[in-house]
């Protein structure tokens, strides 16, 4: 249960970081990651995955695992 960053669609704006209710996005020297560790995929905080409604690339980039 948990999202994954396609890293070649990933632009790094930035835009999915500060809408993670579980702080579970990194950006380190501008890749982006999703820690599957402790990603929900935002249950019980939104219908649906925050990152992903913020991605500007959408599900082509950011994806179930
Ligand atoms: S699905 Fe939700 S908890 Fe998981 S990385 Fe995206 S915003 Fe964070
Ligand atoms: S919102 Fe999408 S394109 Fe922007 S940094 Fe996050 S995963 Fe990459």
């Amino acid at each position: 249960m948990a999202m994954k960053i396609v890293q070649a669609e990933c632009t790094s704006c930035g835009d999915c970081k500060p809408v993670c209710p579980t702080n579970s996005i990194t950006d380190k020297g501008g890749i982006y990651k999703i820690n599957a560790e402790t990603c929900t995929e935002c249950e019980g905080e939104h219908d649906a995955p925050a990152c992903l409604d913020a991605c500007p690339a959408g599900d082509s980039c950011i994806v179930f695992i």
